[in-house]
């Protein structure tokens, strides 16, 4: 039943779930407090990340959120204005990045990748023409 969805996401209800603001919207960057903001893809109304449902009872209660990215022009910062409360949006959340043995492979060989070309532009502007430094 859409009920026992609704439920297992929303303890409480839909009264408790009125009486907390679940979703805010930021009107600042966060990270330099601008209000510079530039929205440049706006990706609709979404429901939750890795809120994955047991049943298909459960789409029906399902909430849906705007999902809008933004650019700060004042620290360049791409982000997300709009805020989940917490105890909502992990409150399902399977996928965690550090317990995935697959992910953690990819991040090491991607910050190799990423390393070496800046290690080599360190080298070049530092004027010690082919000397290594380990
Ligand atoms: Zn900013």
């Amino acid at each position: 039943m859409a009920e026992a969805g609704f439920r297992r996401k929303h303890p409480g209800g839909p009264r408790a779930l009125m009486m907390r603001a679940v979703h805010s919207r930021r009107n600042s960057c966060r990270a330099c407090a601008g209000e510079q903001l530039v929205p440049f893809l706006d990706l609709g109304r979404q429901p939750l990340a890795n809120a994955f449902l047991a049943t298909p009872d459960d789409f029906a209660g399902e909430a849906f959120y705007p999902l809008e990215v933004c650019f700060c022009e004042t620290c360049s910062l791409v982000q997300l204005l709009d805020v989940i409360d917490p105890e909502v949006l992990f409150r399902d959340y399977i996928y965690v990045t550090g317990t995935s043995e697959t992910m953690g492979r990819h991040n090491a060989a991607y910050a190799r990748t990423v390393k070496r070309p800046a290690q080599s532009r360190a080298k070049r502007s530092s004027g010690r023409g082919g000397q290594q430094r380990r």
